[in-house]
């Protein structure tokens, strides 16, 4: 993907030309990536490691499928079948990537150095803190979960972000019914540490819902005949609806699913506090209320990290949520350094900032207007540079611009069409609507992992940078199109054996089918061939024994 258009074919040839080869002796350029998950290491995967000196330094020494971690939480899954060691994936390279289980703590951009600190409780010099130079940069460090500073919550509740995480919440799942059954207990006390509150609506918080009602329903009822109709399972939700990143019919039927299985909603409360037993939360009149909770998990978003936060400081960047780049994945106004994932938006150009420069760029003959012969020419040019103008036209079922300025400027004979600025500008004046932000997901992280890889493998020498132009006077000579997401779709696991996708096209579908979609979609998406051979078994136990219940 963007790897096509002839000024692209011409630089990756230029790379193999000896003349153009830069000397023997010349050492590599130091590329140093921040972070094992799906950003860093898909991008690792993919650069050619035999033309840059790669480091790789996270606090993480493996890759964890994070798609299935919900399924961890009540054992569906082990934990060693949805993680691969990093060591292994650079070791398939050939080896010449180097690995750093360390916690970058500093990027200083001005020197080009990361400050990094082991982890590994070592007795190294300076409290196991070292440097490591760049040349490039990949900061792909990913979000911390967002507590909103909410009293009480880093206390009392579990997060659902990483491996170990879910496997505490499989722990304290087990331990609530160990303890809610025990003698001399009573019955408000049973109920109290039986009820399970999820904090957030997203695709997280309801995928781990619909997990823990089917472990209860279908393991721990047989297990604990006595206290499982004590067992409730509530999900608080800011927003009016859960799922609202999907479809209305997708969030319509987990919402009916839900209470039909006998999963609390509660749509529209704030959670504003938690203590050890009760959470307090706020509806939209700002009247309080609380419950009594045995676990509570919290879901409901995520923030940047405190090495981020402190970077953008640096940068003049502050007040921002997330580090911003721009179409090809560079840190603004920050040499040498890129950001994708979690820790990263990609903000686009608006065409109506450039609405001059598309212009002139267009109207090849300096006439002062555009024929429509002259937009047809510029168009390609015009949309791999500013890709919501094809978004604009298919959400509108436009064929081409044509249609777009017959819109704006009522009907007109196609040959005779001929704009000046004005005109121009009042066509395309709606184009922006279509600039969204990209949404924090595995799938925009990796995507953005091979794009980048594939333009650090086509750079022609070691100290060109892969970037193209800004400016829209150089669209026809420009060497890498900009990143451009593609969705593939999008799944929402609600237990039972049904899942509701949501594939391009506004393809929707429910039910049993799209469980089985799920499960080979997700197979085939794993990592190695250990950790898919892993997962299926796990799958294939569970349908014959059921899910293990002891911790
Ligand atoms: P991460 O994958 O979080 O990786 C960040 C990496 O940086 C980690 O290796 C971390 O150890 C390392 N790191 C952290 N701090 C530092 C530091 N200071 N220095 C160096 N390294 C550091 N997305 C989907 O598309 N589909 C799904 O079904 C889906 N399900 C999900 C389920 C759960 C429970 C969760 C939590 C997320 C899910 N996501 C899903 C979202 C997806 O996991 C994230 O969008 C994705 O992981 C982002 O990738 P990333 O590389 O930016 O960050
Ligand atoms: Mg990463
Ligand atoms: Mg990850
Ligand atoms: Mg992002
Ligand atoms: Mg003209």
């Amino acid at each position: 993907f963007a790897a096509s258009g002839g000024a692209l074919v011409a630089y990756a040839d230029a790379r193999t030309d000896p003349a153009t080869e830069p000397s023997q002796a010349a050492p590599k350029k130091k590329v140093v990536v921040l972070g094992t998950g799906w950003a860093g290491t898909t991008f690792v995967r993919n650069v050619d490691s035999s033309l840059y000196d790669v480091q790789v330094i996270s606090p993480r020494n493996y890759f964890a499928f994070t798609p299935l971690l919900p399924s961890v939480t009540c054992g569906t899954v082990e934990p060693r079948s949805i993680v691969e060691p990093i060591r292994k994936i650079i070791r398939k390279k050939g080896g010449e990537i180097k690995f750093w289980e360390a916690e970058c703590f500093k990027i200083d951009p001005d020197n080009k150095k990361v400050h990094c600190r082991t982890n590994t409780g070592t007795n190294l010099e300076r409290n196991g803190e070292f440097l490591v130079d760049y040349d490039y940069l990949v900061i792909a460090v990913g979000a911390r979960v967002n507590t909103f500073n909410t009293p009480g919550v880093v206390q009392h509740c579990h997060f659902l972000k990483e491996v170990e995480d879910a496997q505490k919440i499989r722990k304290s799942v087990i331990d609530s019914f160990e303890r809610a059954i025990l003698p001399d207990l009573d019955e408000e006390e049973r109920k109290r540490t039986l009820h399970f509150v999820i904090v957030g609506g997203g695709p997280t918080g309801v995928e781990f819902a619909a997990e823990l009602h089917d472990f209860i329903s279908e393991d721990l009822a047989k297990l604990y005949p006595t206290v499982c109709n004590l067992v409730k399972i509530s999900v608080i939700e800011h927003g009016g609806h859960i799922l609202t990143m999907f479809d209305k019919r997708i969030s319509k039927f987990a919402e009916e699913k839900f209470r039909r299985d006998g999963i609390e909603l509660r749509t529209g409360y704030r959670v504003v506090k938690v203590s050890d037993n009760t959470i307090t939360m706020e509806d939209k009149l700002h009247v309080e209320s609380s419950v009594s909770y045995g676990m509570a998990v919290w879901s409901a978003g995520v923030g940047a990290r405190p090495i981020i936060l402190d970077f953008m400081k640096q940068i003049a960047q502050g007040n921002r949520r997330a580090l911003a780049t721009d179409e090809w994945l560079r840190v603004r106004e920050c040499d040498g350094v890129y950001a994708i994932g979690d820790c990263a938006t990609m903000s686009q150009r608006k065409v109506m900032e450039d609405i001059l420069e598309i212009f002139k760029f267009a109207d090849k003959d300096n006439s002062g207007t555009l024929t429509v012969k002259e937009i047809n020419d510029a168009l390609e040019d015009i949309c791999i540079r500013y890709p919501q103008v094809e978004l604009y036209l298919k959400s509108n079922q436009m064929s081409d611009i044509v249609d777009l300025i017959k819109a704006s400027k009522g009907d007109v004979r196609k040959e005779s069409v001929e704009l000046d600025i004005e005109e121009f500008k009042n066509a395309l004046a709606d184009v922006d609507s279509e600039v969204k932000n990209l949404p924090a997901t595995a799938q925009v992280a990796a995507q953005q992992g091979n794009y980048l890889a594939s333009c650090f493998n086509r750079m022609k020498h070691c100290d060109k940078k892969p970037e193209g132009p800004l400016r829209i006077r150089e669209l026809g000579r420009h060497r890498f199109r900009p990143f451009r997401y593609k969705h593939l779709g999008q799944f929402a696991p609600l237990g039972g054996e049904q899942t509701a996708a949501q594939l391009p096209g506004d393809w929707i579908s429910i039910g049993h089918s799209s469980q089985w979609l799920w499960y080979s979609v997700y197979a085939s998406k794993q990592v190695s061939w250990r950790t898919r051979a892993l997962v299926i078994s796990d799958w294939t136990r569970r349908f014959i024994h059921g899910r293990d219940s002891s911790c």
